[in-house]
């Protein structure tokens, strides 16, 4: 279908200013018909997202308490409903029958545990899309709120976690009639279980929420904008003046992202990707920049796209005799990391040892257990780990028909005489990743990037 779905997230619907750019952007391009937003982000005012102020309320301040921020639940009632007055005031929608309704549903006492959670986190989506479609419309849009609940989006599973449905599907390709109305604004994050009870995807799940509507409407493109200019090629808070990639694939992006450098939500790419519809990553704060394209296919006009660095990381060597000798050894060894809760990265092996990296903190309070654990099923001779180690990741398509690229990354270490610690192609070769000690690892990335790169 002729439509593109564009959603706007937490920062870009934060103040009233951010939402008159959102209506500007709507306008400037009469494919942009169906939009999905967040609840209000961070501003100036709120250090927290409106989102977390629901659940602390709907949690008594147990939210923020455990994360030591001292927020009550009192005062996260303030900061919504003020958040909210706010937003009616500088738009000049009228704000009796949202504040109203806000307040009731605020002092629903009625539901219990996760239930009460997902209706409560729910309301931030609900009510800034009521809201910008008020917006919107007196602006001389001709627009329609589609709740999920009126259109069942169906969620299922658990009430904070859930799972879209294939009925979603179907549903919105037969609700969404732009004959009806030029344009249809949708809450993200949120939809009905099976009983019609309010459920919430996981955090961040405004952007499955386009990417399901994108993927229902056979959409032209998802934008999803935000408020970067796209994916850089490595992580512009360490490398000043970095580049954004134009083009990338969704195998490149997954590589790509690292924690603290995620700008998407991974699942919101799946139906994409299997339908083969573009996401292009847009500033709402620079609407004129391009962003970032992820497609399924691409040219790879050069070796190497970007340098994603992992900090923070442990490596367990394990040492035994005849380990490679001894089948099932790797799958038992992976067994007790996952009774242990613990996700492993990469595991680089040979013939008497093997290495598991993992995120460190997954091993605090739990390392001296892990150890005995593996001590007593696998009875290795020797294991020792090695803190504080950052991987680097060197990522591009083009990679595939340069494996000299390798060696420019291992001699542009050796000019600046870096040493590194692991060493490892992945099996698409199309990435490979270079272990190093922390302490050295933000000159290795500069080091690359100015070789390599720029
Ligand atoms: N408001 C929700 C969150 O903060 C969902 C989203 O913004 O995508 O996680």
């Amino acid at each position: 279908m002729n439509v593109k779905v564009c959603k706007f997230g937490g920062s870009s619907v934060k103040d009233a200013s951010q939402i008159k750019k959102v209506f500007n952007i709507i306008k400037s391009d009469e494919k942009r018909k169906v939009i999905v937003v967040s609840a209000p982000g961070r501003d100036d005012t709120h250090n927290e997202k409106i989102t977390d102020h629901l659940l602390n309320l709907s949690t008594d301040g147990n939210h923020f308490c455990e994360q030591k921020i001292e927020v009550s639940a009192k005062d996260s009632f303030d900061a919504i409903i003020n958040k909210f007055e706010q937003l009616c005031k500088d738009l000049k929608v009228d704000s009796k029958p949202i504040i109203d309704s806000l307040v009731k549903d605020l002092n629903n006492n009625s539901l219990k545990g996760e239930k009460r959670n997902a209706f409560f986190l729910s309301r931030g989506e609900h009510y800034n899309a009521k809201l910008i479609t008020e917006f919107m419309r007196k602006n001389g849009l001709n627009i329609k709120l589609m709740l999920p609940e009126d259109f069942g989006f169906i969620l299922t599973s658990e009430y904070c976690d859930g799972k879209v449905s294939k009925k979603t599907h179907k549903n919105i390709s037969e609700y969404f009639n732009f004959e009806k109305a030029d344009y249809y604004l949708v809450p993200g994050f949120y939809g009905i279980n099976e009983d019609k009870e309010i459920s919430v995807m996981s955090r961040g799940g405004s952007d499955l929420t386009g990417g399901e509507l994108a993927y229902a409407l056979d959409a032209d493109i998802y934008e999803n904008w935000t408020d970067t200019n796209g994916v850089y090629e490595v992580d512009p808070r360490v490398i000043k003046g970095a580049n954004v990639i134009p083009r990338l694939t969704f195998k490149e992006l997954r590589l790509l992202s690292s924690k603290g450098f995620n700008v998407f939500h991974f699942n919101a790419m799946l139906n994409c990707k299997k339908s083969k519809i573009p996401i292009n990553i847009r500033n709402t704060n620079n609407p004129e920049h391009e962003g970032t394209l992820i497609l399924n296919e691409r040219v790879p006009m050069e070796d190497l796209v970007g340098i994603a660095k992992l900090d923070n990381m442990a490596a367990i060597h394990l040492q035994k005799d005849m380990l490679a000798d001894e089948i099932g050894f790797t799958a038992e060894l992976l067994k007790i990391f996952s009774e242990f809760g613990i996700n492993t990265y990469h595991y680089p092996t040979d013939r008497d040892d093997i290495s598991i990296l993992v995120d460190q903190e997954d091993l605090k309070g739990n390392i001296n257990n892990l150890r005995r654990e593996i001590e007593r099923r696998l009875k290795t001779d020797n294991i020792y780990v090695t803190y504080n180690l950052a991987i680097i990741t060197l990522v591009g398509i083009g990679l595939r028909e340069n494996a000299f690229a390798i060696v420019d990354a291992i001699t542009a270490l050796k000019e600046e005489n870096m040493s590194f610690e692991m060493f490892d192609m992945s099996p698409s070769k199309i990435s490979f990743h270079i272990g190093v000690s922390q302490n050295i690892s933000d000159i290795a990335l500069e080091t690359l990037y100015k070789k390599m790169l720029s």
